[in-house]
């Protein structure tokens, strides 16, 4: 059958868990808070994930579950409680406090659910309580952000308006920039999930239309459409093919006349092919292999094969929902191996045998491949640059092709022609 292999695998994993998500969506929502409900395990991951921003007065937290908690000795919903309400009274600002779920609050089964209930009755009116879980049993890495999105979709006001809903976490200015694109095309009233105030939720109904920005939001899809929203399949906006036929099913849901559409996207089409020309360059006939870690790696791949000629080695994605990636899969080459999940020792036998050009992967892997000689790109890059949009497509091939370009640069100090001379000279 046409169409590229669909492959599953699993076994040991590289990848984050959903708790990671925590880092962008606290910048997009000012006043919510994350308060993990883990261990000093899971308050490592996310002080090391945030960097520096661990000391700019973050909005997450961890309530850390102590040898007392996991023993029974001490109530752990008291304890809870306790250390919510010492939060909010120490930080009046916030209006929304996510709960958000670990492996340890899952394994000694802590029923968030309900102090987040419990909690919505005391504080009512002044701080919202949600929770979802982030836990590596259950999420990886980007799943986060669809736990949290799915949990505020029960807080959406219904409305009945004709309007398109952005769903997904996006870099402000390419959030503001896809909306300015879609109004001159003659969408009137757009909102995103989630809001830039938490408490500034947009309504949802049967008048609302639903084009996701982001692959990995399975199951905030579903709760939508279930409120009656109309959920588009449409390719992602990475690259600028992407992100012309992601507009486009809009237009076309809300009927816009083709020439008007035209008018817009044009003129930025022809931008984006020369800005995309440098990158094509350096990029064209190189062997790409992409490792499982985001859901971002099927659109990813796409862009990269028509609009780069990159050669697909192998396609890895943690999760593939086949409906919501129809469409990318459809664009993808004949009996390129899609591969869901990972065994990850099986995928770098994989990647050696198979010398690609370029390997996209976490940092766990990136830096003893570079030293086998393989050029990598970090992926987690990906999610925190702004590279969704016609416009970003050329920014989005130069995180490409910085790598194999840097590679050459250093070449000579690499294998230099006379052994004795050192490399730092
Ligand atoms: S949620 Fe699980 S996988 Fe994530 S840091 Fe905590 S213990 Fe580790």
């Amino acid at each position: 059958m046409a169409g590229p292999t669909l492959l599953k695998e699993s076994g040991p994993r590289e990848v984050f868990c959903g708790l990671t998500s925590i880092v962008w969506l606290h910048r997009r929502m000012p006043d919510a808070f994350f308060l993990v409900v883990g261990s000093r395990t899971c308050a490592h991951l996310i002080q090391s994930a945030a960097g520096v921003m661990i000391f700019a007065e973050p909005r997450f937290g961890t309530a850390i579950l102590s040898e007392r908690d996991l023993a029974g000795l001490a109530d752990a919903h008291d304890e809870l409680d306790r250390v919510c309400k010492e939060l909010l009274q120490r930080r009046p600002e916030i209006r929304t406090l996510f709960l958000v779920g670990s492996c340890p609050s899952e394994v000694i089964k802590l029923d968030l659910a309900r102090a987040a209930e419990r909690l919505n009755e005391e504080l009512s009116g002044r701080v919202r309580v949600v929770n979802y879980s982030g836990s590596g049993i259950e999420t990886t890495f980007t799943q986060g952000e669809d736990g949290a999105l799915a949990a505020l979709v029960p807080l959406l006001p219904a409305s009945d308006e004709r309007q398109l809903l952005l769903v997904g976490t996006l870099a402000d200015a390419v959030e503001d920039r896809q909306m300015h694109l879609f109004k001159r095309m003659g969408i009137e009233t757009i909102h995103s999930l989630p809001p830039r105030q938490s408490t500034d939720l947009p309504g949802v109904g049967a008048g609302t239309t639903v084009l996701l920005t982001q692959p990995f939001l399975t199951e905030t899809a579903r709760l939508l459409s279930n409120r009656g929203a109309t959920v588009l399949t449409a390719p992602f906006p990475l690259g600028a093919e992407g992100s012309r036929r992601w507009m486009e099913a809009a237009a076309d849901d809300f009927h816009l006349p083709n020439e008007r559409v035209a008018a817009v996207l044009d003129p930025l089409m022809k931008r984006a092919e020369s800005a995309l020309a440098r990158h094509r360059a350096v990029l064209e006939g190189k062997r790409i292999f992409l490792l499982p870690e985001s859901q971002l790696e099927l659109p990813l791949a796409r862009f990269l094969q028509r609009e780069c000629g990159m050669e697909l080695v192998e396609v890895g994605t943690p999760y593939l929902n086949r409906e919501q990636m129809a469409a990318e899969l459809a664009l993808l080459p004949d009996d390129v191996p899609v591969m869901e999940g990972q065994h990850v020792e099986q995928q770098l036998d994989r990647v050696r045998a198979s010398q690609p050009d370029l390997v996209v992967c976490g940092m766990g892997l990136a830096n003893p491949l570079e030293a086998e000689g393989i050029a990598t790109k970090w992926s987690i890059e990906l999610v925190f640059s702004p590279i969704h949009g016609i416009d970003q497509a050329g920014d989005l091939a130069e995180l490409f092709s910085r790598p194999l370009h840097r590679r050459q640069l250093i070449r000579p100090g690499l294998h230099p022609s006379n052994p004795d001379t050192p490399v730092h000279a």
